[in-house]
């Protein structure tokens, strides 16, 4: 009798998304170096003993980056059975990706997308070698397979960590549209990636970030593959729902592929918005 839940012939490719939960860790480190990528970027690399156990399998990840107080002190939780305990006030904090994780070397690498103001860009603006910062998590991740007949990836200079990471886990083989929208054609960054890229980056037409709807412009202008695919966008908030519902009210997107968040809200501080069902 043949098993059919072993049977793999004929098995269709899994697709669904998967969640994997972390142990709560929150980790002291130093600025190894801070390096302006470009004029609205810089990548700032973090060591320290704390950083062993680091884990991130999930390519939007996010930690919590914890900033020293105006004296330079910085304020730490410690982890109890209900989550973190905070021994005083809490400090500022902001959701940043892991852009990259050398266990070997011992560094991780956060990449800061400058604009007008924040305590997030001003630390990022500052920071020297020896600084403090606290990172915490991620506590989870969510992995998406690679099994799509093409993947689509959209978003703004802070998506740009995600979408790198992407990139360079999508298999040869794998076909991938990418809309990204920077400032200026010196915000582009190189991308690694064996997949079969077709890349497109927008300029943002209006003084103020992420206000002009250019990426739901571009999206709406561009011809896309046939097939199944998953879609990523990560972005200003208002935009980013924008951009789903176009996707899967015109763009025959499945929702239980698409992946849409807002990575910061115009006029809030520090917000994370999922516009997923
Ligand atoms: C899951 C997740 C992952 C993220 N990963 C990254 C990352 O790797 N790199 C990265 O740079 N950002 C990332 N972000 C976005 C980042 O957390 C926000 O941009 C954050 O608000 C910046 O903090 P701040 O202190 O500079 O500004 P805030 O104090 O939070 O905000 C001050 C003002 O600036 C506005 N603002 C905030 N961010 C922007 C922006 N990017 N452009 C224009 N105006 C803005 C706000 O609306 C507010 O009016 C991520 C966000 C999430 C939710």
């Amino acid at each position: 009798m043949t098993d059919l839940s072993t049977s793999s012939a004929s098995a269709a490719p899994d697709r669904m998304p998967r969640r994997v939960r972390h142990d709560l860790r929150f980790r002291r480190l130093t600025v190894k170096a801070a390096q302006r990528v470009t004029p609205h970027l810089i990548r700032i690399t973090l060591a320290g003993d704390y950083l062993a156990g680091f884990t991130s399998p999930g390519f939007d990840d996010h930690a919590k980056i914890f900033f020293p107080d105006a004296t330079g002190k910085l304020t730490l939780p410690t982890v109890g059975p209900e989550g973190p305990i905070w021994p005083e006030g809490r400090p500022t904090m902001r959701d940043y990706t892991p852009r990259r994780h050398d266990a070997d070397a011992g560094t991780l690498e956060i990449d800061f997308a400058l604009h007008e103001a924040g305590p997030a860009t001003q630390w990022a603006e500052r920071a020297r070698p020896g600084d403090v910062v606290g990172v915490g998590g991620p506590r989870g991740s969510f992995i998406v397979p690679t099994e799509f007949d093409w993947h689509l990836l959209i978003g703004d200079d802070t998506a740009l960590p995600a979408i790198s990471r992407r990139l360079a886990e999508l298999p040869a083989g794998a076909r991938v549209v990418v809309l990204a929208e920077v400032d200026s054609e010196a915000d582009e960054i190189p991308f690694d990636t064996q997949a079969e890229l077709t890349l497109k980056w927008v300029h943002r037409r209006s003084t103020e970030p992420g206000l002009s709807p250019v990426l739901l412009d571009a999206l709406k202008a561009m011809q896309l593959p046939a097939g199944d695919f998953h879609a990523w966008v990560g972005c200003e908030s208002a935009i980013a729902k924008a951009l789903r519902a176009h996707l899967v009210g015109e763009r025959g997107a499945n929702p239980k592929w698409t992946r849409a968040s807002g990575y910061w809200r115009r006029g809030a501080v520090a917000t994370h918005d999922s516009h997923d069902e």
